[in-house]
């Protein structure tokens, strides 16, 4: 690694702030091209180990599975935990005709799968364990860090107290989407508080979900179902935060009565399992994602409305990149914190992830709008999708697809006789 020779050594090649997916999936991927890095979290070892559940359940594409694969977590996942996920239906209120989606044609079985994110926390610090080049040091705080022309250096305590000071080529922040450690490196971000929470929590059923999730688009609220193994499915109800709180409020048969009425009997009897969790959505979209000997990654980059069930997947996409740039320059002998190294990374994720940001960000405009007008097009949409085979073909292998290959070209629009005559039937 060059090094100008009076400099301190570097402690590391990649000092990571957070032990969340993201970060430990950067660990491990650069572990496996010989890249040593140590992995900073606030949080003490035995919750990093065995994280509590937190209500989400990931939904998971195709090219995550491959990615998660190559970096050892997917055969760490109990099969019991993994559950496949072989359609989706998009409701519009109450009309009874759903948008629907399936891999038909696709040559897959499924769309994707679901994972608790628990499960994919805890695999991924196994994941981590026990590899040379990996050093990691829970219950850390970072104190401050300094991104200086040779070396990004950085001030931590441990849970005993005892301060450090670790420097290292690059810096890599894994923080969430409220990463203190962007703000610290002077970088900004773009925010958008929807004004809405969501209440997530598991429901046992009565009838089978047949893998079947449904997102159903009420006004004043949203309910999404995410079929879960063991007769069991993850409900995502989103409301506005005062209401969200209220709800919080309520015990949980009161609770499990009101999602009852949403779904009427598609599911049969439902039964709460577990607590229910609250999150208030704001979506986050870093202004750059590379500085000179800095970069983020996961959440702290691209923190997704979870709508569209896009944020992990964008995670491992991200460290798939900058771990293959990182490897490339290591082979080459180049220095790991030039923006010359890093500079790709933040062209690729973004022409990945920009679109689908502000897509995800318009659809839940779209259809959180309860003016009438809205309500109008929402209707359009939903209609004229179900009938336009390519979009939803374009959608299906966007989830479907194992590579990095890029946006199949959009489908040209119907007609407009078509949408009216969609419209009118609505
Ligand atoms: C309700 C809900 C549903 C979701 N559904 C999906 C889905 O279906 N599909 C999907 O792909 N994604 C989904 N997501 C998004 C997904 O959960 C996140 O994208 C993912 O967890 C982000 O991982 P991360 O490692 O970037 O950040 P995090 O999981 O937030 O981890 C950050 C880590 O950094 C640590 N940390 C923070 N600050 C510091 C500090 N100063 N010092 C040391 N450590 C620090 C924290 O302790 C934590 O361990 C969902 C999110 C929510 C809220």
């Amino acid at each position: 690694m060059p090094q100008h020779p009076s400099a301190a050594p570097f402690d590391t090649d990649v000092l990571i702030i957070g032990a969340g997916p993201s970060g430990l999936a950067l660990a491990r991927a650069l572990a496996d091209a010989s890249i040593r890095s140590i992995v900073l979290d606030a949080q003490d070892a035995a919750t990093l180990a065995d994280p509590a559940p937190d209500g989400r359940d990931i939904a998971l594409t195709h090219r995550a599975a491959v990615l998660m694969r190559r970096l050892g977590l997917w055969e760490r996942l109990p099969a019991a935990e993994v559950a496949p996920l072989r359609a989706a239906e998009v409701y519009n209120g109450r009309d009874p005709q759903p948008l629907h989606f399936d891999p038909q044609g696709s040559g897959e079985d499924e769309l994707g799968w679901l994972v608790s994110n628990h499960v994919i926390r805890r695999a991924s610090w196994e994941a981590v364990q026990g590899r040379e080049a990996i050093t990691l040091r829970p219950g850390t705080r970072v104190l401050g860090l300094a991104i200086e022309a040779d070396a990004a250096t950085l001030r931590c305590r441990a849970a005993d107290g005892s301060e450090a000071t670790l420097r290292a080529p690059l810096l890599v922040a894994a923080d969430s989407r409220f990463s203190e450690a962007r703000r610290q490196a002077g970088i900004g971000a773009q925010m958008r508080d929807f004004g809405r929470s969501v209440i997530v929590c598991r429901m046992a059923h009565s009838e089978p979900n047949r893998a079947v999730a449904q997102e159903c688009f009420h006004i004043g609220h949203t309910l999404a179902v995410l079929p879960m193994n063991g007769g069991e499915s993850s409900m995502v109800v989103t409301v506005s935060s005062d209401q969200a709180l209220a709800m919080q409020q309520w015990d949980d048969a009161r609770f499990t009565a009101w999602v009852q009425q949403q779904l009427g009997e598609r599911l049969g009897t439902l039964t709460l399992r577990g607590k229910r969790h609250l999150y208030p959505l704001v979506a986050v979209y870093a202004q750059r994602f590379v500085a000179p000997r800095f970069a983020l990654i996961g959440d702290a980059a691209v923190g997704m409305h979870p709508v569209t069930a896009h944020g992990y997947n964008f995670g491992l996409y991200g460290v798939d990149v900058l771990a293959g740039l990182l490897a490339s320059a290591q082979r080459a002998g180049r220095d790991l914190g030039s923006l010359a190294v890093l500079q790709p990374y933040e062209t690729i994720h973004k022409r990945e992830t920009w679109p689908i940001f502000h897509g995800t960000n318009a659809i839940v405009g779209l259809f959180t709008d309860d003016r009438g007008a809205a309500r109008l097009v929402r209707q359009a949409v939903v209609r004229v999708a179900e009938h336009l085979p390519p979009l939803k073909r374009a959608i299906t292998q966007r989830l479907t697809r194992s590579d990095a290959t890029p946006w199949p070209p959009l489908p040209p629009l119907p007609p407009l006789p078509a949408v009216l005559t969609s419209l009118w039937r609505g």
